[in-house]
């Protein structure tokens, strides 16, 4: 496995063709604004460092099927309901760790996805992918590295399916076959720490008709590969970054990254192709990745958890501490923050075997999970703004802070409970406001919401794992009506 310092070594070698600010980006290991985010990837090997981090051993690392080699949990096929418990619970703790989305799973539900559904295309298609992915997985495995899992595409008008569309680009496609593999155009969104990832394995955004096959694919690539250009996201408040750790970012040491990455004509050899043309499994591939990927928001409990810490500290730095009003809002808080977790659990401990061997998550309470990530960050968010009160919004720089005329009137007057430094109440209330509105709600909010599908993917797939007919029949039994 890579430690921490490996993994940011392994970057340095990359050579994105990336774009911020309407610049490209050369050093990217060493850009001030990227660099949170490639720390927070960094924790996810840190983590698994047994000799640092030894409570984590049965968390971070795990048994490889293929080679009996320990590797990092991230790369890891799921060979039991108690890895799928594992998992869960090492997003929380990550999250907690690093307060921000470490961006690490995609690839990893990417990958558990891949080696269900390529098993499942063979055994209906007669083709080789499985073998190919396994291979593929060995080479992962091994290299101990970071997989961007790519879904979403563009999908311009949404009433229209991909080969409907008028520009036939908005969906990832392929638009050449060679002998020796695939030339893809297209472009996917939103993608979660893709310029902290050594590899991009894309898939289809959707269920597809036959009509659609020049979609239905799927494939990985080194994520610096020719051809393959990268948009650095904004986030609110990323340019506080720009010189480096300080008081008005919140959060000093990490942060999360989103990227539009578009496919100019890339070459894709056919030994990397998962999926091609069979259309009538790209709903199945959605649907196993968003399953696993639904869990994973796990991750936001932990980043509850921060949050949760923050907002007690600040109602102890204000003196509120005590008030009935201020220890009701912080257990309002925990209680939104364990049903979040207790759900991403439960779909864990409901899990089940599939025909390849992979345990899959029960769909219908990871579709729970994440409904319930769509409301309840929001509802602690504020509960948290309520306790921190409006100085999240009002207050003066860190610059100001340290002014020789007027840094004594902030330090006199943003004073709080004696014993406590002035500069600690700031701290505290910058990580709240770096959570609820800044760049960590970027992760924390907006994310929850749409991240691994929005509201109504969950509301579609929850009403079709629900067996209502099991309900009225219990309705009827119980007043009398004959079924
Ligand atoms: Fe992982 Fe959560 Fe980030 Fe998704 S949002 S990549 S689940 S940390
Ligand atoms: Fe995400």
């Amino acid at each position: 496995m890579k430690t921490a310092q490996e993994y940011i070594d392994s970057m340095r070698k990359m050579r994105f063709e990336l774009y911020m600010f309407g610049e490209q980006v050369a050093d990217h290991v060493d850009n001030p604004l990227i660099r949170p985010a490639m720390n927070c990837v960094a924790a996810t090997y840190e983590l698994a460092e047994e000799t640092r981090f030894p409570q984590y051993r049965e968390l971070m690392t795990a048994t490889s099927h293929l080679t009996g080699k320990k590797i990092n949990r991230f790369c890891h096929i799921h060979q039991s309901v108690d890895d799928l418990v594992k998992k869960s619970r090492m997003g929380r703790v990550l999250g907690a760790h690093t307060g921000s989305c470490f961006q690490r799973c995609v690839g990893m539900d990417a990958l558990n996805a891949l080696s269900m559904v390529t098993y499942d295309i063979d055994v209906k298609h007669g083709t080789g992918y499985n073998e190919r992915f396994l291979k593929y997985l060995r080479y992962v495995q091994d290299e101990d590295l970071v997989c961007d899992g790519a879904m979403t595409d563009a999908k311009g008008d949404r009433s229209l399916r991909p080969s409907q569309q008028a520009d036939p680009d908005l969906y990832l496609h392929v638009v050449e076959e060679k002998p020796d593999g695939i030339v893809v155009r297209g472009n996917k969104m939103h993608q979660t720490g893709a310029v902290n990832a050594h590899e991009i394995i894309c898939m289809p955004t959707r269920a597809m008709l036959e009509d659609d096959q020049d979609y239905a694919i799927s494939f990985a690539l080194p994520a610096d590969t020719q051809g393959i250009v990268y948009i650095y996201g904004r986030q609110p408040g990323d340019t506080r970054k720009i010189d480096g750790p300080n008081l008005d970012t919140g959060n000093i040491l990490y942060g999360g990254q989103e990227c539009m990455v578009v496919f100019d004509d890339v070459f894709v050899p056919w030994e990397r192709v998962f999926m091609y043309r069979e259309y009538d499994f790209a709903g199945d591939l959605v649907e196993k990745f968003s399953s696993y990927h639904r869990q994973s928001y796990a991750c936001k409990s932990g980043i509850g958890d921060v949050l949760i810490g923050a907002s007690q500290l600040a109602a102890e730095y204000q003196g509120t501490s005590k008030a009935s009003h201020i220890r009701e809002k912080i257990l309002d808080m925990i209680h939104l923050n364990e049903t979040m977790m207790s759900c991403s659990l439960a779909c864990a401990y409901e899990g089940h075997r599939e025909a390849s061997g992979t345990y899959l998550v029960d769909a219908l309470r990871a579709n729970v999970s994440k409904l319930n990530v769509t409301r309840f960050p929001y509802d602690i968010a504020r509960l948290a703004q309520d306790i921190a009160g409006g100085l999240i919004a009002t207050m003066p720089s860190e610059k100001d802070l340290k002014h020789p005329r007027i840094g004594k009137y902030i330090a006199k007057y943003l004073k709080g409970v004696e014993g406590v430094p002035v500069e600690d109440r700031i701290r505290v209330l910058r990580l709240v406001e770096n959570l609820t509105m800044g760049s960590g709600a970027a992760c924390y909010l907006a994310e929850s919401m749409h991240g691994a599908g929005s509201p109504m993917a969950q509301r579609i797939m929850i009403g079709r794992q629900s067996d209502v007919e099991r309900m009225k029949n219990s309705a009827r039994r119980l007043c009398g009506i004959e079924p």
